[in-house]
C-alpha cells in the first residue's frame, strides 16, 4: 500500500484492496510512504512540518510499522516491490498534473517486471473526470456540475480494516520537521475526526450564516485534513446526511455540502484542463495591464508582508505568515487586491499561498486564485473588485479579525478599525493605503474593456518576467 494523499486507515478503500489481496495470498502488507525528493524541496514549510507529525500519526496507527523511504519514487517503489518481492502495489489515483505523471511513469516500470499498479477510489466523493454533461463533455459552470455531481452520488464510507497483517519492513527514519513559528493545527487521522465531530456538534447549525465571517470560528477547519486525506470526504458527507436525519438545519447541511462540491468542481476543471496549474484558463486583460520591474516587487513585498495600508488585507496576510491558513472570504479579498488593486499576475499570489498555506492544494489554490481573478471556468467576473473596507465592514462588523492580526490598530475602536487613514492623527506604527482603491479599480475596469474591445489581445498572467507595466 503506497499512501501519497490518503494519509488514514479508516475509509481507505484502496488499502482495503490490499488487505483484501495479502489476506487472500495468505501474505503480508507494506505501507510505505516515499518522500519525495523534489517534492520536499519545493514545499512550503508549514506543508512539510504538517506532514512529517501526520505521518507520525499514521505510523502510530500502524503500530510502528510504516515503511519511509526517502527519493524518487520512480526508483523508490519498483525497488521496495523488488526487496520485498510484492505482487502488486495499491494506491489512491491521484488526479493532479504532477501525480498522475509520476504514477504513470511509475506504473510503467512496474510493469517491466510484472507487477500491476492497482488504483481504487481517489481522494474526492466522486473521481474528477466522472461528472460529465448529457454532451459527453466535462462541466464549464459551477452550478450545474453540483446538480449532476449530487445526483451522481457516491459510495457508502468504506470501514476499517479490523486487521492488517503489516510486514516489518526496515524503515528510514522520519524527516525531521523544518523549523516553523506558525502555529498549525493537530495532524493525523484521529485528530481530524475530533476536530469534524466538534464542528458538527457545535458548528454545523448556523454555518451558512458564520461561513463568511473571519471574525467568528465559523467554519469547519476542515481542508488540512482533506488535503492530506486524514479523512475522506464521503465521510464527511455521510456525516451531513446523517446530521441532517438528526435534525441539523437543511440549509446548513446544504451550504457545507456546496463547499465540497467546489472542491470536487476545482479538481475536476484541473483533470481537465492540467494547464490551468499555471496557464489562465481565459485571457480577460491585455498582456500590458500587468505591472512589472522593481515597482511591481515592491508592491507584492509589501501585499505579502501584511503592509499595504488596507486593514482586512494586511490581517489576512498577517493570519497567513502567523498560522499558515487564512478565512476564504479574506483570501478572495488579499487575491483581488493583488491582482486588481496592484496589477499583480495570480500566479505570483499562488506561489506565494503555496509557500504558507498548510492546506496548500494545487487544484484548489491556483483555479481560487483564478476564479478571483476571473481567468477560471465559472470564474468571478473581471470586473467583480472587491473593496476591502466595505467587506471589512459587512464581514468583520466589530473590527475584531482586524484587531487580532494587526497589533498597531488595536488601540482603535468598532468600524474605525477598516479606516484608520480617516482618524487624526492616524495610528502610528500602521502605513497609509498604498494604492488608491478607486482608482486601482477603474484602471482594472479600462484594462478589462480594452481587451474586450481587442478580444485578441493575448494573456499577459501567463508570462514570466512581466515588464513594462505600470506599478
Ligand atoms: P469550510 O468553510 O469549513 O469548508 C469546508 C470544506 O469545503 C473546506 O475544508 C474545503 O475543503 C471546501 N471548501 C470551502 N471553500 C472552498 C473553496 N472556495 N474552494 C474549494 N473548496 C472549498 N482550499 C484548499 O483546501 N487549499 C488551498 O490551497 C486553497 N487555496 C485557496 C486560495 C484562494 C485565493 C481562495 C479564495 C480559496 C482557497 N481555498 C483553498 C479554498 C478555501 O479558502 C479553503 O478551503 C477554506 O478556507 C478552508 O477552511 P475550512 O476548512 O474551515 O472551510
Amino acid at each position: 500500500m503506497w499512501f501519497r494523499r490518503d494519509l488514514r486507515l479508516g475509509d481507505n478503500p484502496a488499502l482495503l484492496a490490499a488487505v483484501d489481496r495479502a489476506r487472500a495470498g495468505d501474505g503480508e502488507l507494506v505501507g510505505l510512504y516515499v518522500v519525495d525528493d523534489d517534492l520536499w524541496r519545493r514545499a512550503g514549510t508549514n506543508r512539510l512540518a504538517y506532514l512529517v507529525r501526520s505521518l507520525a500519526a499514521l505510523d502510530d496507527a500502524c503500530g510502528g510499522r510504516l515503511v519511509l523511504r526517502r527519493g524518487d519514487p520512480r526508483a523508490v517503489v519498483p525497488d521496495v516491490v523488488r526487496s520485498v518481492g510484492a505482487e502488486e502495489v495499491h494506491v489512491a489515483a491521484s488526479h493532479e498534473p504532477l501525480g498522475r505523471r509520476r504514477d504513470e511513469a511509475v506504473e510503467a516500470l512496474l510493469a517491466e517486471a510484472g507487477t500491476p499498479l492497482v488504483r481504487t477510489g481517489s481522494p474526492y466523493a466522486v473521481s474528477p473526470g466522472r461528472v460529465l454533461t448529457g454532451g459527453g463533455t466535462p462541466y464549464q459552470v459551477f452550478t450545474p456540475f453540483r446538480a449532476a455531481w449530487y445526483e451522481h452520488g457516491w459510495r457508502a464510507p468504506a470501514g476499517r480494516p479490523r486487521e492488517i497483517p503489516w510486514a516489518t519492513v526496515a524503515s528510514d527514519d522520519l524527516p525531521a520537521a523544518p523549523a516553523t513559528d506558525a502555529r498549525l493545527p493537530r495532524a493525523g487521522e484521529a485528530a481530524a475526526r475530533r476536530r469534524w465531530h466538534a464542528f458538527c456538534r457545535d458548528g454545523l447549525a448556523g454555518y451558512g450564516a458564520r461561513r463568511d465571517r473571519p471574525d467568528l470560528e465559523g467554519t469547519s477547519s476542515m481542508s488540512v485534513h482533506l488535503r492530506w486525506g486524514e479523512v475522506h470526504p464521503r465521510t464527511l458527507l455521510a456525516d451531513l446526511a446523517a446530521a441532517q436525519a438528526d435534525g441539523a438545519p437543511a440549509q446548513d447541511v446544504a451550504a457545507f455540502r456546496s463547499e465540497l462540491a467546489w472542491r470536487e468542481f476545482h479538481a475536476d476543471v484541473l483533470h481537465h484542463r492540467p494547464e490551468g496549474r499555471s496557464r489562465s484558463l481565459r485571457a480577460v486583460v491585455p498582456d500590458d495591464a500587468w505591472a512589472g520591474g522593481a515597482a511591481a516587487d515592491d508592491a507584492f513585498q509589501a501585499w505579502a508582508a501584511g503592509r499595504t495600508g488596507y486593514p482586512l488585507v494586511d490581517a489576512g496576510m498577517r493570519q497567513l505568515l502567523a498560522t499558515g491558513w487564512m478565512h476564504n472570504r479574506v483570501r478572495m479579498i488579499v487575491a483581488s487586491f493583488l491582482v486588481k488593486d496592484l496589477h499583480v499576475p495570480w500566479q505570483r499570489g499562488a506561489s506565494h499561498f503555496m509557500a504558507h498555506l498548510v492546506d496548500g492544494d494545487v487544484s484548489q489554490n491556483q483555479l481560487n486564485w483564478q476564479w478571483v481573478a476571473g481567468t477560471g471556468h465559472d470564474a468571478a467576473p473581471y470586473f467583480r473588485v472587491f473593496n476591502p473596507v466595505t467587506q471589512g465592514k459587512k464581514f468583520d462588523p466589530e473590527g475584531d479579525y482586524v484587531r487580532r492580526w494587526v497589533p498597531q490598530l488595536r488601540g482603535l475602536d468598532g468600524l474605525a478599525v477598516h479606516e484608520p487613514w480617516r482618524l487624526d492623527p492616524p495610528p502610528r506604527g500602521y502605513p497609509a493605503p498604498m494604492v488608491d482603491h478607486a482608482h486601482e479599480r477603474r484602471v482594472a475596469l479600462d484594462d478589462f474593456e480594452r481587451a474586450r474591445r481587442r478580444p485578441r489581445d493575448g494573456d499577459g498572467a501567463g508570462r514570466a518576467g512581466v515588464s513594462g507595466g505600470r506599478a
